[in-house]
């Protein structure tokens, strides 16, 4: 059974904090042998046409395989790749040019905690180097690396304040992750995966954590993971990705008990589910395409039991299903189809 979402923040606001239209990313590929006669320029189409709104006190979680495109999105919107195009705007205002003190505003509003905790600290710098490091750019010379340390419920403090990385067990390794980005006071947390690398045991207590930071600091945190029982247990609304597309969101509750898309539903017959006794609802076939060449249409027609003609040929467009939000982007909910 895919566990019920936890409440949102008793001071969550529908404000948004940042949103994104049509956010589109394609990486070129580099020139083969075949391509230096041609004039033909081949790109991944990882990320095509996303909107996304995060808001304030609220989690939302992007779910879908790996390859997705759901990282590529963190990426984005930390500003770690140019996008191809779209536009991003903190609290509705664009964010466009690299540099510039409004870019480094922004930076240090929206902040990314990356999956694998260890790559993504110095193995040659304790923890206080890390976190004194981050007060300092972030012009908080001030403030004491231990209150951030209380901030993740690394206490006392002064246990884990002169630790090297591998000294640090996986959770412990992500807490200080996430005090480093707190150095920054963030309205906005990116959690690539943050739990995907850790032992089963510890990963509710980082994702009680980042629930806890949420309701305290009322931060908009976007939640990207590969485990919709995760997103249903933590996230507030729910976005799924399939092969560079956004096909379905709304909350969380309901995205995972009324899904409409296929492919949501595939996703949520393959979560473990040790309480299931009904058969699986879905029954696609085949592997997510190639993201070089995307099937034309709906991406997911070469695999959708559903496929109409329509789905082969027209991108389906974003087909509201409730007044509360739900929706999705497939042509079985187009109204005439009924
Ligand atoms: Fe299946 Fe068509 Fe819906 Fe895509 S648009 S999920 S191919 S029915």
């Amino acid at each position: 059974m895919i566990e019920a979402a936890m409440p949102a923040a008793s001071g969550a606001t529908e404000e948004v904090v940042l949103d994104a239209a049509g956010l589109t990313k394609h990486f070129p590929v580099r020139r083969g042998v075949r391509e230096l006669f041609t004039r033909t320029r081949r790109e991944v189409h990882a990320v095509d046409d996303v909107d996304l709104e995060l808001r304030r006190g609220r989690v939302t979680a992007m779910v879908g395989e790996s390859g997705s495109g759901k990282s590529t999105v963190a990426r984005l919107l930390a500003q770690l790749h140019p996008r191809t195009s779209g536009v991003i705007r903190l609290h509705g205002r664009p964010v466009s040019v690299k540099g510039g003190r409004r870019f480094r505003a922004y930076c240090r509003r929206v902040q990314l905690v990356f999956q694998d905790p260890f790559s993504s600290l110095n193995p040659a710098h304790t923890v206080r180097y890390h976190l004194t490091r981050a007060l300092h750019i972030h012009g908080r010379a001030d403030a004491k690396p231990g209150d951030l340390l209380a901030q993740v419920q690394l206490t006392p403090p002064e246990r884990y304040l002169e630790k090297f990385p591998h000294e640090l067990s996986g959770g412990q390794r992500q807490r200080v992750a996430i005090a480093r980005a707190l150095a920054a006071r963030p309205e906005v947390l990116l959690a690539d995966e943050p739990v995907s690398m850790l032992d089963v045991s510890i990963r509710l207590g980082v994702l009680n954590l980042l629930r806890d930071l949420r309701n305290r600091l009322d931060l908009a945190i976007l939640y990207i993971t590969h485990d919709i029982a995760s997103a249903r247990y933590f996230a507030d609304e729910m976005l799924v990705m399939y092969a560079g597309r956004v096909v379905e969101g709304g909350d969380s509750e309901t995205v995972t008990q009324r899904a409409a898309h296929p492919y949501t539903r595939l996703l949520i017959d393959s979560a473990p589910d040790p309480d299931r006794v009904a058969a699986p609802t879905e029954e696609a076939t085949g592997e997510p395409p190639s993201l070089i060449h995307p099937p034309a249409g709906c991406r997911f027609h070469p695999r959708c039991p559903h496929a109409l003609a329509v789905c082969e040929t027209e991108v389906p467009p974003r087909f509201e299903l409730t007044e509360t939000g739900h929706w999705t982007a497939c042509w079985l909910y187009r109204p005439e189809t009924g």
